[in-house]
């Protein structure tokens, strides 16, 4: 996307503050009118106030520009306070005043757009990615993820709030002082002319490097938090292999990265003001060299010459402030670019536009001639290849493979977090295409491998989903997943606030609170994802109890590494190497050779004797 599409876009953002916006305009533009009116009282003060007696008190305010040539300030006054010292003191103090007040109030309006404006941006940015499908996530990592959300999204908020308050101000009291310059010096003034490309040209460059080297900065920064993400979370892998140094180092280079893509960034910012200060001490020489002419030839008087000159010099400061503002707003496009890439991402999930809503499920899901790859680099990449699998409700159907088989995979196709790269799955007759995801994902619960807990309370854990619901449904859920005693127990019962993913559980206990938050959502489909690694006897004999209320009245996909689950399967699915070998209940394929056998020999008879001692 080009920049000035990107600048476009931001400004959309703007248009629900144009009630902010546009009044803020008109008080800095106010603000720009006052700050040039201050410049032309420079001539009567020099002129009339310091040196009243001289003759140049009779060459008028204004000399040569015609539409100025009518102001004096006489005519803004009542005829009693006509001495130069009252005209000019209440002119000061008056306009400073104004401008203050507009200053002020076009100051928070403009800042209340641009904060208003980035708030809407970062929700929108936050919605969209929150919606993102799993392809998205596993192409992400975390850090670049939050990274865009609070480093590009600052950045695009300074340019939008702060820098854009002074911008605007700078910009009136630009076009108003150039009035004053062409008013006060005429041709004088045109010799600036010469300069405007110069500055053009050296602002426009700077720009240019200081935006790729501040999006060089906000990936380097990503990396950072990215070291920061994996130690912190993994904090207890990071100890336990003695990496502490390793990491320490790995930060350290990523902080040197960042310092260096930093440091390139002050480099080409720190270019504009010595740019501009050169261009303007050379137009100053410059203008000096004429002035002299001017007044020797009583052109104009010093006073007027005076007001001239601080009237550019005035005019210099804006200039020199652009460079700075292009900065700013070059970064804020560099930090947009992320921001709207990760808005347009194609996802490759999406909704149908008339998708119909799935109302419960009452007959089969069918996997119809699936193929399913990760990536799109053909059929060698495929995970799962020609799936045909039907599943009648009430069935508890256990899936077994070797690692790696795409036991996972293919149970992730069902809630659609993936879809096949060929054939279809079918739920009651609907291909899941056509189904809106709410309605879809509505009727699936999931227990997987590696719970994740909000921190939050064990209350909000388990009604996750259902805000409004009663505590009596929370307590009857926690129940039947043999958690609520262990609940009790806890400091503040159901209120207890449980840490980040629950760390101030137990493994089984963080378990038990995730069969608790499915038993309640209550979808008739369940998509179970049992724990290889094994609890304490007794933790996990309360697991498989907790496990076996929420099978019940339930169709069942498993992903079985218990024997007591491969027993009480309707059917086993056998998956090797993304193909389903073999089907059927466990003593029919018990009494087969091949690949059940080696498993259940390999895994399932370690966890029976296990198991016969914990039942
Ligand atoms: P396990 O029993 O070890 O959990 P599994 O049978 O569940 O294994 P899957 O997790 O479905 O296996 O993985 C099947 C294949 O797909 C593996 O080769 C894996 O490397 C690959 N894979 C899994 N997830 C992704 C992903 N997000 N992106 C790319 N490849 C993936």
């Amino acid at each position: 996307m080009t920049t000035s599409r990107r600048m476009l876009r931001l400004l959309r953002y703007m248009l629900p503050y144009t009630l902010q916006a546009l009044p803020a305009v008109l008080l800095l533009a106010g603000v720009g009118l006052l700050e040039a009116f201050r410049v032309l009282l420079i001539g009567p003060i020099f002129d009339k106030v310091l040196e009243p007696h001289s003759t140049a008190s009779n060459i008028p305010l204004i000399p040569r520009w015609k539409l100025l040539q009518n102001f004096s300030l006489e005519r803004l006054m009542p005829h009693q306070i006509h001495n130069p010292w009252t005209m000019v003191a209440i002119a000061l103090v008056a306009s400073t005043l104004l401008k203050g007040l507009f200053d002020y109030a076009g100051t928070y309006l403009i800042n209340y757009a641009g904060f208003g404006m980035i708030t809407d941006l970062r929700d929108d940015l936050y919605n969209v990615i929150l919606r993102r499908s799993a392809k998205f996530f596993s192409g992400q990592t975390t850090a670049t993820l939050l990274s865009t959300i609070v480093n590009d999204v600052e950045r695009v908020q300074y340019a939008m709030s702060a820098v854009m308050a002074e911008f605007l101000q700078q910009v009136f009291t630009f076009i108003f002082t150039a009035i004053i310059v062409v008013g006060l010096g005429g041709k004088l003034a045109w010799v600036l002319l010469i300069f405007v490309p110069f500055v053009i040209m050296s602002a426009t460059r700077i720009g240019r490097s200081v935006r790729r080297t501040t999006r060089r900065g906000q990936d380097k920064l990503a990396e950072i938090q990215n070291v920061l993400h994996e130690t912190i979370v993994g904090n207890r892998i990071v100890k336990s292999f003695n990496m502490e140094k390793f990491e320490a180092r790995r930060f350290r280079d990523a902080a040197k990265r960042l310092l260096k893509a930093n440091l390139r960034s002050v480099r080409a910012q720190a270019l504009s003001s010595p740019m501009m200060d050169t261009i303007g001490a050379f137009a100053i020489a410059l203008l000096l060299l004429i002035g002299r002419n001017a007044i020797n030839k009583n052109y104009m008087t010093p006073g007027i010459f005076l007001a001239f000159l601080i009237a550019v010099f005035k005019l210099y400061d804006p200039v020199r402030k652009f460079a700075q503002f292009n900065n700013n707003f070059q970064q804020a496009f560099g930090a947009s670019e992320q921001i709207f890439t990760f808005m347009d991402a194609q996802d490759d999930v999406l909704e149908e536009p008339h998708a119909k809503a799935l109302k419960g499920f009452r007959d089969h899901i069918a996997f119809e001639g699936v193929n399913f790859a990760y990536s799109e680099e053909g059929e060698h990449c495929e995970v799962l290849k020609n799936i045909n699998l039907e599943v009648r409700v009430g069935e508890v159907l256990a899936i077994v493979g070797p690692s790696g088989a795409g036991k996972s995979t293919l149970v992730r196709l069902l809630p659609r977090f993936f879809d096949p790269t060929a054939g279809r799955i079918v739920i009651d007759g609907h291909d899941l295409r056509e189904l809106t995801l709410t309605s879809l994902r509505t009727q699936i619960g999931t227990v997987t491998q590696e719970v994740f807990l909000f921190n939050d309370t064990v209350r909000s854990n388990i009604g996750y989903g259902q805000p409004e619901i009663s505590q009596a449904k929370i307590e009857a859920a926690a129940k039947a997943a043999l958690a609520h005693d262990f609940i009790l127990r806890l400091p503040e019962g159901y209120n207890t606030v449980i840490g980040e993913r629950g760390y101030r559980l137990s493994g089984g206990e963080r378990q038990r609170l995730s069969i608790a938050r499915a038993l309640l959502k209550d979808a008739p489909i369940l998509i179970l994802d049992e724990a290889t690694s094994s609890l304490d006897m007794e933790s996990e004999a309360l697991v498989q109890q907790a496990l076996q209320n929420l099978m019940e009245h339930r169709t069942v996909l498993v992903i079985a590494h218990r024997l007591s689950t491969v027993r009480r399967a309707t059917r086993i699915v056998v998956l090797e190497a993304g193909e389903i070998t073999d089907i059927g209940p466990h003593d029919e394929l018990v009494k087969r050779t091949g690949t059940y056998q080696r498993l259940y020999n390999l895994q399932f008879v370690d966890n029976a004797e296990q198991e016969k001692v914990a039942g």
